[in-house]
């Protein structure tokens, strides 16, 4: 009967199986991961499938974010705008301006 030991440590007596890849490990080669135990090498796939999954996700969130952002800029910008000209007519009104040009 051939016994089984761990991938990584030929010495090692495997305490759990990785359910990803169906190879023994002993407890120095497996982490825990949303309660189940897997090897070092499919916790990195996993975590790297799960973080382009997330950026995946952050791609498709980006158009409407950019968009949100473009109409913000947008009505800041015409705010701005907006502001700069109602304070404008207010210096007008105020004479001073008129009266430094006639007096020329
Ligand atoms: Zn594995
Ligand atoms: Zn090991």
């Amino acid at each position: 009967m051939l016994k089984e030991f761990c991938f990584h440590h030929a010495d090692r007596e495997p305490v759990a199986r990785c359910p990803e890849c169906n190879r023994y490990f002993c407890r120095e080669c497996v982490s825990d991961h949303d309660g189940r135990l897997l090897c070092s090498d499919c916790l990195l796939a996993l975590t790297k499938q799960q973080q382009e999954q997330q950026q995946a996700r952050i791609k498709k969130l980006l158009p409407p974010l950019q968009l949100i952002f473009g109409l913000l800029g947008a009505w800041l910008a015409f705010y701005l705008l907006a502001t700069g000209l109602l304070s404008i007519p207010a210096t007008i009104h105020d004479g001073t301006i008129w009266h430094e040009q006639t007096r020329r």
